[in-house]
């Protein structure tokens, strides 16, 4: 309920609005709590026939043709849920948001709505793994096909470009090399093709903007379409809850209910909860304390003997730092360039680099307190990941060398814990990786 005479969200700032005066919803009537309650109901109670009949009827309008959402059952629509939705969308500058189970269940939903049989996609070639099985294995099904190109490249889309291309697909920064896709320039080329093109032929725009969230980067003021999210990183935060979200204009919001209805990805509200409760109103102060670490063990990689390479959109080295500049950006205006990095063993420095490697990464795991041996990324522990061998397994050897994933690289996705011991962990690691240089027996240079 919406109390009268209060500011509007839109005269704070977003780290202000993801905590204070957010929970005022048209999806709730409750005014007592500062957090709101879990809820947790199935199917709805309802006064008469006639709201009963109405609550199907206007499933799926959005507030101007329906102001108040008529709950019917969990799978339809849930006040939680619907808080979450009006906060996610907000973060992201959207018209409307749609949560989902999971982050695959949201790409699946947001491809799901925008194309049909016939129709193809032009994706980035290097995607989350799920995605990419999604667009190769499972949409060729139903007669979606989809061309893998470097999105880097004009004339690669150029080339790939059809009749039939209905949308574009990327990811920025790219996991996990952290490659930029300038999407500013992807919506100039695509202006050009869709100023011929009838309303209904339009090629559409989706970012995952999983990696950089909000804080970091708002694709839809830079022309995306849609805007699809993994809640279950950064956003969730704390490695506790999966989710997913779509967020884009409201032209969308009855096709993305209907399918969640009918496809069933739904997020439940014990989840939607400490994604609302915990995780959004700490996104900024998280990701600022998170860019900051990140910054400090970039530049410490480095400068460090053992490290061939670091690959972060917060170093002057890194390839497109002039796009990361304007590209990933709070929404205070502040340079963030996210919380993942990768960086590369020097492999010239051993004979056996993979034994090297292993050696790091299990002395990590086995020594570290600040640095864990997991996947998944954007919790409040820092975690890191050999891409070539686990996330990213399943490529062929010569795309991972093409795109410049080595048998050395590391993925690092920092957390909350203090950058000095983090740096220390590092260090400690590393020292001991260098002792194989020299220590007898061990396959390595003299
Ligand atoms: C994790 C991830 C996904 C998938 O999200 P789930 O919540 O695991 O389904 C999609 N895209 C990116 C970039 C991711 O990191």
């Amino acid at each position: 309920m919406k109390r009268k005479g209060r500011r509007n969200r839109q005269d704070y700032r977003m780290r202000s609005a993801m905590i204070d005066g957010c929970y005022d919803s048209r999806h709730w009537e409750y005014d007592h709590h500062l957090i709101p309650p879990i809820s947790s109901s199935v199917a709805f109670r309802l006064s008469s026939l006639h709201r009963g009949e109405e609550g199907f009827a206007r499933f799926g309008e959005g507030e101007d043709i329906c102001p108040e959402t008529i709950f019917v059952y969990d799978r339809l629509d849930d006040p939680l849920r619907g808080m979450l939705e009006e906060k996610l969308a907000y973060a992201e500058g959207g018209e409307v948001a749609v949560s989902f189970a999971s982050g695959m269940s949201a790409i699946s939903a947001a491809l799901g709505v925008l194309t049909k049989q016939t129709d193809e996609v032009i994706a980035h070639n290097m995607l989350y793994g799920c995605t990419y099985s999604l667009l190769s294995h499972w949409l060729p099904r139903y007669g979606i096909q989809t061309k893998f190109v470097d999105l880097k490249s004009t004339s690669a889309l150029n080339s790939a470009l059809s009749e039939k291309t209905k949308v574009v697909y990327l990811e920025t920064p790219v996991n996990p090399t952290l490659d930029l896709i300038d999407i500013g320039a992807i919506k100039n080329w695509l202006g050009d093709i869709n100023k011929d093109r009838a309303e209904d032929r339009k090629v559409l725009l989706v970012v995952d903007n999983t990696f950089a969230t909000p804080y970091c980067q708002r694709p839809l003021s830079l022309g995306a379409d849609l805007v699809v999210h993994s809640l279950t990183k950064n956003i969730a935060g704390f490695g506790t809850d999966m989710g997913g979200a779509v967020i884009g204009p409201a032209k969308y919001l009855r096709d993305l209910l209907l399918y969640r209805k009918d496809f069933g990805g739904v997020l439940s509200p014990k989840s939607a909860w400490p994604i609302l409760v915990y995780g959004l109103p700490t996104l900024a102060a998280r990701m600022v304390n998170q860019q900051k670490s990140a910054q400090h063990i970039a530049r410490f990689l480095e400068s460090h003997p053992l490290v061939k390479r670091v690959l972060y959109p917060g170093l002057k080295s890194f390839p497109q730092w002039e796009l990361a500049q304007s590209q990933m950006m709070s929404p205070d205006g502040k340079f963030s360039p996210g919380s993942v990095l990768y960086f590369e063993l020097d492999s010239e420095k051993f004979t056996d680099a993979p034994k090297a490697v292993e050696f790091f990464i299990d002395y990590l795991a086995n020594n570290s307190r600040c640095i864990t041996l997991a996947v998944s990324l954007g919790q409040v522990r820092t975690l890191i990941e050999a891409p070539y061998s686990m996330t990213h397994s399943s490529l062929p050897a010569e795309f991972k060398n093409s795109i410049g994933v080595s048998t050395c690289g590391l993925r690092l996705s920092l957390g909350l814990e203090d950058w000095h011991d983090i740096e220390n962990d590092l260090e400690v690691a590393l020292g001991r990786t260098a002792d194989l240089i020299t220590s007898p027996g061990c396959a390595v240079h003299p």
